[in-house]
């Protein structure tokens, strides 16, 4: 009987700790591995090889909040080695430590904001760390020959509503000099829903939010609803991305697919997705909480659905419908400047509470 799997250490878990000047990332293991580890850069990463490790069924990823990682992606290699990546938002200054205890082994990366924090050890008085900037890009819907819905009193197009409210969302996000955004369009121009999310992804977004107004045929139901992207939506748009050769360059950095191993590159999928997607849930439920205070909204909770707009794969996204433009007095709601502005004020509200939470 082969005995391979009961001689290989297990990797268990891996835990993200941030401190206010440090940011752990404990692999959890059963026993001390041999291991080497390297960065690279463009997009920052940092790369663990653990020598004859495996990843059992309960495998945990604990996540904390991460102001300086971006996700967490694991696969195996040649021969028992399994490849550990972090890709990380800024520079790290890595410090590697390690403990024992009698059935546990923790290998505990520190990751220091500073490189002064690491060379000069014995300063006493350190650098303040530098404050973190969150990218969002605030996604317009529709635009150019593609209106969207069609207001039922005024002939509102939701094109323009779009565009209004997500300019007052970016004024009110500017109230934070933390947050720098992106705008996937600034006029009334067609944009093709997979180049919002490239844009996003070029810059490196935290967060994606797109912004839109709903048309029903019944034209009693009003109120803003909240969306993230479903699970199956997820699952099947994983696999679209898998199918496109650049894409899958660009996912999977850092880890080489050459061996053709197309399940392998699925888990390094899943688990980008499944970060984002609890981020996603989480954002969206700051941000449904907030509209509460503005007026109705429709349904009881954040919704799901396999909107394109929201099917990156790694940030956070939501899709915002800001009201009915098919019930009259929505209509004219959304059209009120007043109002467009005070839902600005409640989806930053919304995304604040999200950052500060991180
Ligand atoms: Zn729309």
């Amino acid at each position: 009987m082969w005995q391979a799997a009961s001689a290989a250490a297990e990797l268990q878990g891996i835990q993200i700790q941030t401190g206010p000047d440090t940011t752990e990332l404990i692999l959890e293991l059963d026993r001390s591995p041999e291991y080497t580890y390297f960065q690279l850069d463009n997009p920052h990463r940092l790369v663990f090889d653990l020598v004859d490790t495996q990843v059992p069924e309960q495998f945990r990823l604990v996540q904390g909040a991460t102001a300086l990682v971006r996700s967490v992606r694991y696969a195996r290699r040649t021969e028992g080695v399994l490849r550990v990546v972090f890709d990380l938002k800024t520079v790290p200054y890595p410090e590697v430590l390690s403990t024992d205890a009698a059935q546990a082994h923790q290998l505990i990366i520190r990751l220091h904001k500073n490189k002064d924090l690491l060379q000069k050890v014995g300063k006493t008085t350190p650098a303040p760390p530098e404050p973190h900037t969150w990218v969002v890009a605030l996604d317009p819907g529709h635009g150019g020959q593609d209106p969207g819905a069609l207001g039922k009193v005024y002939g509102t197009q939701e094109k323009r509503l779009t565009l209004q409210i997500a300019r007052r969302l970016q004024q009110a996000l500017a109230a934070r000099d933390d947050i720098r955004v992106i705008l996937t369009r600034r006029t009334d121009t067609y944009v093709r829903l997979r180049h919002r999310m490239a844009l996003a992804r070029q810059q490196q977004a935290d967060l994606f939010v797109s912004i839109h107004a709903d048309a029903f045929r019944d034209h009693r139901v009003q109120g803003a609803s909240v969306f993230v992207l479903s699970d199956k939506g997820a699952s099947s748009e994983a696999a679209r991305w898998l199918a496109e050769k650049e894409n899958q360059a660009d996912l999977i950095g850092g880890i080489s697919l050459e061996d053709k191993e197309d399940m392998l590159a699925s888990v390094l999928l899943d688990m980008s997705q499944s970060v984002a997607r609890s981020n996603s849930l989480s954002v969206a439920g700051h941000v449904f909480r907030a509209l509460q205070t503005v007026g109705k909204v429709h349904g009881q909770r954040v919704q799901q659905a396999a909107f394109l707009v929201l099917k990156a794969p790694d940030i956070p996204s939501l899709l915002i419908e800001t009201g009915f433009i098919s019930n009259p007095a929505e209509e004219r709601r959304l059209r009120d400047p007043g109002y467009q502005t005070r839902l600005a004020h409640a989806i930053a509200q919304g995304i604040f509470s999200y950052f500060d939470n991180r």
